[in-house]
């Protein structure tokens, strides 16, 4: 389905604050080439049934994090005990069980309705450190991964250089290290010609300012900038981190960055939890996005960040699922809006408009995919349909079906996906990879223990 085609729609959004009824989707490759409204159904038109809306950006993963969905829920522990469960996966990962594992993963997003990813990729080296033959095996291992479950990516290539401020990377850390910025800025050029083959794009990320010296992220943003990459960094995820940086140069996480030039337009950080009423003017006054990550938040105690604060500041807020405890962007836009009403008492902070313009356009952009998550004339063809046929969409009929969609859909009511102008999901069957649990099960299996 990668000519042309054309769907009909019994409800779209295609921007504003409503749906739109009978929309005429024309498609000419990857691109949207017409969109009608109030159309007839052309009889040779593939027809949607529900309410279709644009591809959504997962727009931070850590795609072998998906092996620790149910390990990490035994017992107690805080984020940091979580971490070293996380870091025994990591050790086991190599180039072959990660593309199974990613493009397991990376399937399961699409039957979500994600039809873009960025991977925050920071997993580069063999255990104990040395390179593979080609350094940049995991990362050719993701793109072709998300290549092969028809969703496109933005390799995010993590910089990682040490443990904690002036202390040496330990453990499974090894593996995440460049000997120095510059060997990553060396790497990531390495990689330039198998991301375009592979349809793939390139990001930078400061991995934390934990991991990062400040003359080593001065580097990172320099680099990013001059080739108009986008710029990711997680940022005040824990207090901790926020006194790590203090201790060892007494400024906090954002300060750090915006003394680094990390911050601006084409960055964005992730989290965004602990910022003091100075980071956030930082953060919003330079027009530096935000990626909230509100299920994994919530899994890790993180604790909720001022993301209603930043963006009526001027900070784009977009969303990821991070560790994967959940893939379910509906679950991510919902919980963007509940966090907020639990910490605040009162209702209605985000628009349902709102929240899904920040699991489609706001994430594409932040990923460097500007051209996506929007239904209009040249787009990249990205269509998702919820199917509002179930008991739990049932409602009046076409009463406030956004806000059905972004309150009170789930992932399982995804019934079809095109990504790219290509068909990814038929009936809530991922078209691809037959068979995706048993998928999951056997790439999850071999790269945990028992
Ligand atoms: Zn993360």
């Amino acid at each position: 389905m990668n000519s042309s085609a054309r769907y009909f729609c019994d409800h779209a959004w295609v921007g504003g604050a409503s749906a739109e009824a009978d929309v005429l989707i024309s498609t000419e490759g990857d691109r949207i080439a017409a969109v009608g409204l109030g159309a007839d159904r052309p009889a040779d038109a593939v027809h949607l049934r529900g309410l279709t809306l644009p591809g959504f950006a997962n727009a931070h993963s850590h795609a072998f994090h998906r092996a620790l969905r149910g390990r990490t829920q035994a017992g107690r522990g805080t984020f940091w005990t979580w971490r070293e469960e996380m870091y025994r996966v990591a050790d086991a990962l190599t180039p072959e069980n990660y593309y199974q594992l990613a493009r397991a993963t990376y399937a399961e997003m699409a039957l979500a309705g994600v039809t873009a990813v960025g991977e925050f990729h920071y997993v580069h080296h063999r255990p104990g450190g040395a390179p593979y033959a080609d350094a940049n095996a995991m990362g050719r291992a993701l793109m072709a991964a998300a290549a092969d479950a028809g969703v496109r990516i933005t390799l995010i290539d993590a910089c990682y250089l040490e443990s904690a401020p002036g202390r040496p990377v330990e453990g499974a850390q090894v593996r995440f290290a460049d000997k120095s910025a510059e060997a990553w800025a060396q790497r990531l050029g390495e990689l330039a010609g198998a991301a375009s083959v592979l349809g793939a794009r390139l990001g930078a990320a400061v991995h934390s300012v934990r991991a990062v010296p400040p003359k080593s992220a001065e580097v990172v943003a320099a680099l990013s900038e001059a080739h108009g990459l986008p710029l990711h960094f997680h940022l005040s995820e824990q207090v901790g981190e926020n006194e790590m940086a203090q201790a060892a140069y007494g400024l906090s996480p954002t300060e750090l960055l915006r003394t680094a030039g990390a911050l601006g337009p084409g960055s964005t950080a992730v989290h965004a939890t602990h910022l003091s009423a100075h980071d956030e003017v930082l953060l919003a006054g330079s027009g530096t996005g935000t990626c909230m990550c509100p299920t994994t938040e919530q899994d890790l105690g993180d604790g909720v960040g001022p993301a209603r604060r930043l963006a009526l500041a001027g900070s784009p807020i977009c969303l990821g699922s991070d560790s994967h405890a959940l893939l379910d962007p509906f679950m991510e836009m919902r919980s963007l809006e509940y966090d907020e009403r639990l910490i605040s008492g009162a209702r209605g902070h985000w628009a349902a408009h709102e929240l899904l313009a920040a699991a489609t356009s706001s994430g594409h952009a932040a990923i460097g995919w500007p051209e996506a998550g929007h239904l209009s004339v040249g787009a990249i063809a990205d269509l998702v349909t919820i199917d509002l046929s179930s008991p739990g969409l049932a409602a009046r009929a076409d009463d406030h079906l956004l806000e059905l969609a972004a309150l009170s859909a789930c992932a399982a009511d995804v019934a079809f996906v095109v990504s790219s102008g290509r068909l990814v999901v038929a009936e809530g069957h991922h078209v691809l990879v037959d068979d995706l649990a048993t998928v999951l099960r056997s790439s999850i299996s071999a790269v945990t223990m028992p």
